[in-house]
């Protein structure tokens, strides 16, 4: 089993330790268009993600997955100049956001089988003419309730996931919508196995955790370090509840990093103004804090190497399992 990295297909077995939801950068649809922010100079965002992702080899990190969906500034020849810089394996996505927050128009016009058929051409052939082939599938849910559109485009992620055997990694909006993502991906055929559920730290609510990976998902805590969303401590003691409860292979942690805000963050703030208010969110964070201090609630180092290394690894082979369970 071979996974999309943007140098090429890499064995599963060498993605060794892997944090499964970072950004080198993010834009919000018309990012573009504030002339009050300072202009995007890409070498500096390269030089800067460069610099923050080659710390990760102090903690033998080898790969890193950006799940940026194609609607959200996705540059992924930039990703790929920082796997070349860094020596990390970095994976990239097709798919798309959520219909508020992302730019759904022209895909709204298509019907799933077009939406499809792209999915599968940036899997099979590569990303936008990059020849970058997609290493996973991006599905975005909003608050509360799935939009017409967001169903459709999650149908067309489960279909394709369905063709190439690739994992799904899912943003939801205050951990809401786990289980609608669940019964669509499951309903085309596709195991729950295949899909991440991201971002489902972002409600202290053990009983959701529990559900989601009952059903067979992984469980994204995948946001440490963002604390105005909710407390770390709070992340940390739903691990290990989740954990305590036998769903040790359904974790998955990292921190949704961004290095770099094209255009400025949404409602104006300047990077440097929000990192001030989030000091602990950068990619080394989990090693250096998070570990440490799950160890001391009674985790030991093999939980913690169980589920930032065999987790991903289970996670890509989910697909090529399903694939030889419907040839049995
Ligand atoms: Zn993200």
């Amino acid at each position: 089993m071979q996974v999309n990295t943007t140098e090429g297909r890499v064995p599963v077995d060498q993605l060794g330790r892997t944090l499964i939801h970072e950004h080198v950068a993010v834009g919000f649809p018309g990012w573009w268009l504030d002339v009050r922010q300072p202009k995007y100079r890409r070498e500096d965002a390269l030089a800067q993600a460069v610099d923050h992702f080659a710390k990760l080899h102090d903690h033998g990190v080898k790969t890193v997955v950006d799940p940026c969906p194609m609607d959200l500034g996705r540059d992924v020849e930039l990703v790929a100049l920082v796997a070349q810089k860094t020596g990390l394996n970095l994976v990239c996505a097709t798919g798309m956001y959520t219909e508020g927050m992302g730019i759904p128009y022209s895909f709204a016009r298509m019907d799933v089988n077009e939406i499809v058929d792209i999915y599968v051409k940036e899997i099979e052939d590569g990303i936008q003419w990059s020849g970058i082939r997609a290493g996973v599938i991006k599905i975005a849910t909003g608050e509360g309730h799935v939009t017409d559109f967001e169903r459709k485009a999650l149908t067309a992620a489960a279909r394709a996931a369905k063709i190439t055997g690739l994992p799904l990694i899912s943003h939801t909006e205050g951990a809401t919508c786990g289980h609608d993502q669940v019964d669509i991906i499951t309903g085309e055929g596709v195991p729950a196995a295949q899909l991440l559920v991201g971002h489902s730290d972002g409600r202290d609510d053990h009983e959701y955790h529990c559900s989601i990976a009952e059903r067979g998902a992984f469980v994204g805590f995948d946001r440490f370090g963002l604390e105005m969303i909710i407390p770390d401590e709070v992340r940390m003691k739903n691990v290990k509840k989740l954990v305590d409860a036998g769903y040790r292979d359904h974790v998955m942690m990292s921190h949704d990093t961004v290095h770099c805000f094209l255009g400025g963050l949404p409602g104006g703030m300047t990077q440097e103004q929000f990192a001030a208010r989030v000091p602990n969110w950068r990619l080394t964070h989990i090693f250096e804090n998070v570990f440490p201090r799950l160890r001391e609630m009674g985790m030991s180092q093999a939980d913690l190497d169980h589920i930032v290394t065999d987790n991903p690894r289970r996670f890509f082979l989910a697909g090529q399992e399903a694939e030889r369970l419907r040839h049995l």
